[in-house]
């Protein structure tokens, strides 16, 4: 694999170490069994987070989330095994609001999510409210001291296997976006329980939640009342580059995988790589994946170096590294010929894993807003 973009200004010395760090772990322990999506992304938690790895998916007080180091980790996740980046993805994501905005009390999960002894996931999504997060019917109304939430969460990654989830509900101190909150909900609390399953095209834990009657202490309130939807565009505003890093990921290895096809010799002694058609292909997919990689690492440099808001550049990063990493699997599986569509081929597998990345955290056409918008008003 060609490392030299670790080069590149965005990286200190500490992120080319971590890069060598994880590609070596996962050489040695990827790709697992998907057998049983549970068991394994329950697995790659725990080995995970044995191998000190998942120490960036969280913050403490007074520290920043790196987002170079995530997207690192998933990128070399990636380009090993979809299930393993989703399984450290969820982690940070899942927790990403008690990084940002957690107390010292609710910090504490962290303790447990950064070493693997627990598995997060992050309940924003409903059957009536995806894009449009203002949507949100689910309630959380005031008892006393304590919060009682009722709705319905949709597409919860981690849903039935996930031990903590931060939940996004309206507590109505406005209408839309300004009347919503965050709130932090272990999984054995009585009336949170999975309605279904929900199977999709590259599995993983993935379920449709109900919350009837679920009774929370006023200590589970994350951020403000009201600060709901701001806490959840915080948290996009640093994983959606991360989504980036993975797409990046799997279009690395989709690149890997068609020069070493393309190379092989064929009846008759020739390659398919002496075709100067081929040869475009091989351009054009280096090509993407490098602008893919730059607005990626562009985007967590600058907030790492301490942004308030990348909306922009995390938006740009997004669109732009999923849906390249789309056309670089699609051409890779195409210069497998048949064999691209056999069950077990790496790339049959690339073209299942990468296509939800362009949905969730935002769906393309909604970066293109995001990214028209910064556009628009800075004119
Ligand atoms: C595999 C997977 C895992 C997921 N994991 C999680 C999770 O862990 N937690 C969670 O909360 N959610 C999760 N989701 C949900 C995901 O975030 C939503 O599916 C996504 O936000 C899109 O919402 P939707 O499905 O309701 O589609 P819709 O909002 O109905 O959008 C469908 C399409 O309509 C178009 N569209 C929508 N709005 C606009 C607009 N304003 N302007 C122009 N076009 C528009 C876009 O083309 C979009 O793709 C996951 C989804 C998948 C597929």
């Amino acid at each position: 694999m060609d490392q030299s973009f670790l080069d590149w200004p965005f990286f200190d010395d500490r992120h080319r170490a971590l890069a060598a760090e994880v590609e070596t772990w996962a050489a040695t322990h990827l790709p697992v069994d998907h057998g049983d999506v549970d068991d394994a992304c329950r697995g790659l938690v725990a080995g995970l987070g044995k191998a000190g790895l998942l120490r960036p998916t969280g913050a403490s007080e007074g520290e920043a989330l790196d987002v170079r180091s995530l997207c690192l980790i998933r990128e070399t996740l990636a380009r090993h095994d979809g299930l393993a980046d989703f399984a450290f993805a969820m982690q940070g994501l899942g927790m990403g609001a008690v990084s940002l905005f957690g107390t010292p009390d609710q910090r504490a999960w962290l303790d447990r999510t950064r070493t693997g002894g627990a598995i997060a996931g992050f309940a924003l999504t409903e059957p009536g409210a995806g894009s449009d997060v203002a949507r949100t019917a689910t309630t959380a109304r005031r008892d006393g001291d304590a919060w009682v939430l009722d709705g319905e969460k949709t597409y919860i990654s981690n849903g039935g296997i996930a031990d903590v989830y931060v939940v996004f509900a309206r507590t109505g101190e406005a209408p839309g976006a300004k009347g919503l909150s965050a709130f932090l909900l272990p999984a054995e609390t009585p009336g949170l329980s999975v309605a279904s399953r929900i199977e999709v095209m590259a599995p993983h834990p993935l379920a449709h939640l109900r919350l009837d009657g679920v009774r929370l202490p006023s200590g589970a309130l994350i951020g403000e009342a009201g600060a709901g939807f701001k806490v959840a565009m915080s948290v996009l505003d640093v994983f959606r580059a991360t989504v980036g890093a993975a797409a990046l990921g799997f279009a690395r290895r989709a690149l890997d995988e068609a020069v070493a096809r393309v190379r092989r010799p064929r009846a008759g002694g020739r390659t398919l790589a002496e075709h100067q058609i081929v040869q475009g292909h091989v351009a054009d997919m280096a090509l993407e994946i490098d602008a893919a990689a730059l607005l990626v690492y562009r985007a967590a440099w600058t907030k790492d170096r301490g942004a308030a808001r990348v909306s922009r550049e995390a938006a740009m990063a997004k669109l732009y590294a999923t849906e390249a990493a789309q056309r670089v699997i699609d051409t890779a599986l195409q210069l497998h010929g048949g064999d691209g569509v056999r069950v077990g081929e790496p790339v049959e597998a690339l073209y299942r894993e990468i296509r939800a990345l362009r949905i969730y955290e935002g769906a393309s056409d909604v970066q293109r807003i995001v990214i028209a918008r910064a556009v628009l008003d800075r004119a």
